[in-house]
């Protein structure tokens, strides 16, 4: 079933300093949260959820996992088309699931990915009384329910790729009133700070540094982009451990394969 298909909530093993860079986008979100996983915070205010938008691989389902580590807070994530269903009101159903999940779960955050392929602007759908249109209703029908009910600590992030494909209704206070723009890095320093956690990972050769890496990246990078570079010259270096070794039996018959250092030189970059 759908609800097994989602699984269980847990705590995400995703932790803050995993998430490189970002700082401006890490402090919104934790301020967003801490008043709102906190009622007794956010007195006279309309808690609301918040959308994180921005191109693929810049970090989103990252941040979402790490702030709900650093709250030690379950979580739960489902792609906005994982609700959808061919059969008439399942689609509602699975929402209705997921927010009853959150509940049972909390403190909890619900992390909706693909948001705009769940709530695409009614108006632009041509689907007039149709599912979509169902699932928008019944979105923010589940959205006012949650945000006025005393005590609630169920904190609702999104994420989309799209944000101009939201259907406007969704953005105001009291659903998600904050719309955080996660972008690529662009210049040195912020790539840098999503190098460095992701070198302590691996062994660097005399001959480079982070720095020296965050130098050669093309000028747009988005933390995936990042992670595989280091990912791949990591694999490089390890190819040419092993093809030395195959190059020279010989030599290699006494070597002990724990004592093996692989390191990233500049030519595996
Ligand atoms: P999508 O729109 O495709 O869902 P996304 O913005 O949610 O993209 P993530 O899934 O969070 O991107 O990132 C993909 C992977 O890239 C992460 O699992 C992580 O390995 C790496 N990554 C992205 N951003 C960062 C970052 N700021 N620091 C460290 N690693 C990162």
């Amino acid at each position: 079933s759908f609800s097994d298909a989602i699984g269980a909530p847990k705590i995400p093993n995703v932790k803050w300093d995993d998430v490189g860079g970002l700082e401006d986008v890490k402090k919104a979100i934790a301020e967003s949260l801490k008043l709102n996983l906190k009622p007794s915070a956010s007195k006279g205010l309309k808690r609301s959820g918040i959308v994180l938008y921005g191109p693929p691989g810049c970090g989103k389902t990252l941040l979402a996992k790490a702030v709900a580590n650093q709250f030690g807070v379950t979580f739960l994530s489902v792609k906005g088309p994982e609700l959808l269903n061919q059969y008439v009101g399942q689609s509602e159903q699975n929402l209705r699931i997921i927010f009853e999940k959150a509940r049972l779960a909390s403190p909890s955050i619900v992390f909706f990915d693909e948001m705009d392929s769940l709530a695409p602007n009614r108006g632009a759908a041509d689907d007039s009384g149709g599912v979509m249109d169902r699932m928008v209703s019944q979105l923010l029908a589940e959205l006012d329910t949650l945000h006025s009910t005393k005590n609630c600590d169920v904190f609702i992030m999104a994420a989309t790729n799209r944000p101009d494909l939201l259907d406007p209704a969704l953005l105001i206070p009291g659903r998600f009133d904050k719309a955080i723009h996660v972008r690529p890095a662009t210049d040195i320093e912020s790539k840098l700070r999503i190098l460095r956690p992701l070198s302590e990972k691996v062994t660097l050769d005399d001959g480079i540094t982070v720095e020296d890496i965050a130098k050669m990246c093309p000028e747009l990078m988005s933390g995936a982009d990042l992670s595989s570079l280091m990912q791949k010259s990591a694999m490089a270096a390890l190819r040419e451990v092993i093809l030395n070794i195959e190059a020279d039996p010989e030599a290699s018959k006494n070597i002990d394969l724990n004592e093996i250092q692989v390191k990233i030189g500049s030519k595996h970059v």
